[in-house]
């Protein structure tokens, strides 16, 4: 049974081999949509028989574009040939920095470049696979700038026969319909031949992308470990949290559940990797997919904050697998005790805030995703302590509602006032504000044997008669209205 520690391995290598991609079936552009009165800018996109070139025409109405800005600019030589599209022949732009100039005198021409997705092995932006390309809207989606409020941004695509696209962006007449946020925050997309198929899950829909031929007699199996993943989020949300989520799995070598990511450019996405041999299992075992949809339902906070995040997911992936059913209550504590103590044991001297800021150079992964979870469970029974009846998850219901799809990134502050304001009490500010600046692991020792948790392993026991048992026990019970399956 694999611990966290096993992914957490996997994760540094993985990471290398990663691309974002994205989904959706994109419907032939007709060019008879009315916006009204708002300006528009409508990408047009082609792409080759061999998923090598794609092809841009940028046509911007009722607005005069400054620029166009390539969003992650150490792939810049993939962008080629910028030029104003005129029947009288195309004039040549060229990039300053990382963005096209576009000269006032383009008097509302259409916009051409085209964008190199070739050869394969670019890592983490760009991969080829069995008959797709998992190329992220960040490498051939030009931001325009500027982007006047109301604005309308679409795109359609023109791809060879058999060829979709899987894009995270609501489909519209003219094919889809581009969210601001595809300009401002990273995201995933693919073209190719795969398997797709829709889930419906708390009142949302679930758009599952299977790249690379999909998981044949697996496929099933794949599909209800989607299910149940997002299922779980029903155990803290008046159902699924966002209204739509693009799920796109990448199939590898193996028969495990590995490296994930949660991206939010252009609508919510998980992107997870899959092993093609995944065994029933592993699927069980797996907390990969709770914790990426846990990610969907809470907003971006600052990379500073990462420990924030990262320990909330981590802490609520056992609190949500166990009120699911995925784990018995003796399992789910364990997990979280296991983890606590790995992480006490992982730090470089650092403090919180600054491993986090550290923690892909120095990898001390465990030490900032654990020492979230503690503060995360720290103020959770602190908060039920005091009479509020079901801790963090009260407010964490009110910030998916608000927030989830916030652009805006969210600091530890804003999210401790936030929570305190909604509770009623002082307890995560000054949590947050004793832990932060420290390097020495949150203690739990005290909380844990209010709980009743004492030892570790097989040599656990919860013991009934602590003084707080009762709050132990409703932490990991099924949410009355959940969708337990
Ligand atoms: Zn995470």
């Amino acid at each position: 049974m694999a611990r966290r520690e096993s992914l957490f391995v996997r994760l540094t290598v993985c990471l290398g081999l990663l691309l974002p991609g994205g989904c959706g079936g994109a419907p032939a552009a007709k060019a008879s949509a009315v916006m009204g009165d708002a300006p528009e800018v409508h990408y047009s996109f082609v792409i080759d028989a061999e998923l090598r070139t794609l092809s841009a025409t940028v046509c911007p109405r009722d607005l005069r574009l400054a620029r166009l800005r390539m969003t992650v600019p150490e792939l810049l030589e993939r962008v080629r040939r910028p030029r104003i599209l005129r029947a009288a022949g195309d004039v040549p732009l060229t990039f300053e920095e990382d963005a096209v100039p576009i000269a006032s005198a383009t008097d509302g021409a259409c916009i051409g470049y085209d964008v190199d997705l070739g050869p394969p092995g670019e890592g983490f932006w760009i991969t080829h696979g069995d008959a797709h390309v998992l190329a992220a809207p960040d490498v051939w989606l030009l931001a325009p700038e500027p982007r006047p409020r109301g604005t309308h941004f679409t795109a359609s695509f023109t791809l060879p026969p058999g060829v979709r696209a899987a894009l995270p962006w609501p489909e519209d007449p003219r094919g889809y319909r581009v969210p601001t946020s595809a300009f401002t925050m990273r995201s995933a997309g693919a073209f190719g031949q795969f398997e797709r198929e829709t889930l419906r899950v708390g009142g949302a829909e679930l758009d599952v992308v299977a790249l690379g031929g999909g998981f044949g007699e697996r496929a099933p199996l794949v599909t209800e470990w989607l299910q149940k993943s997002a299922s779980a989020l029903t155990q803290l949300h008046d159902g699924f949290p966002v209204p739509r989520v693009m799920a796109l799995l990448v199939p590898h070598p193996g028969s495990e559940v590995g490296f994930g990511m949660a991206l939010r450019g252009g609508g919510p996405t998980v992107m997870i990797i899959v092993g093609s041999s995944v065994t029933p299992e592993a699927l069980d075992e797996d907390w990969v997919g709770v914790h990426e949809l846990f990610h969907l339902s809470a907003p971006r906070f600052l990379p500073s904050d990462a420990w924030l995040s990262e320990g909330l997911a981590t802490y609520y992936t056992d609190i949500l697998r166990a009120r699911a059913g995925a784990l018995d209550e003796h399992r789910a504590w364990d997990d979280l005790v296991d983890g606590f103590r790995r992480g006490s044991r992982r730090g470089t001297g650092r403090t919180l805030r600054q491993e986090s800021i550290d923690m892909h150079e120095t990898h001390a992964y465990q030490r900032v995703y654990w020492a979230g979870a503690a503060l995360s469970l720290l103020a959770d029974v602190e908060l039920r302590k005091r009479g509020v009846e079901d801790g963090l998850d009260g407010p964490l219901r009110e910030l998916a509602r608000c927030c989830a799809r916030s652009e805006e990134a969210w600091s530890a502050e804003q999210f401790a006032k936030f929570v305190d304001e909604k509770t009623g009490q002082s307890v995560v500010q000054p949590l947050f504000e004793r832990y932060l600046d420290r390097a020495d692991f949150p203690d739990t020792t005290e909380v844990l044997a209010a709980l009743g948790v004492n030892g570790t392993g097989r040599e656990m026991t919860l013991a009934a008669e602590a003084p707080r048992a009762g709050v132990r026990s409703a932490m990991m019970a099924p949410r009355a209205g959940s969708t337990r399956r």
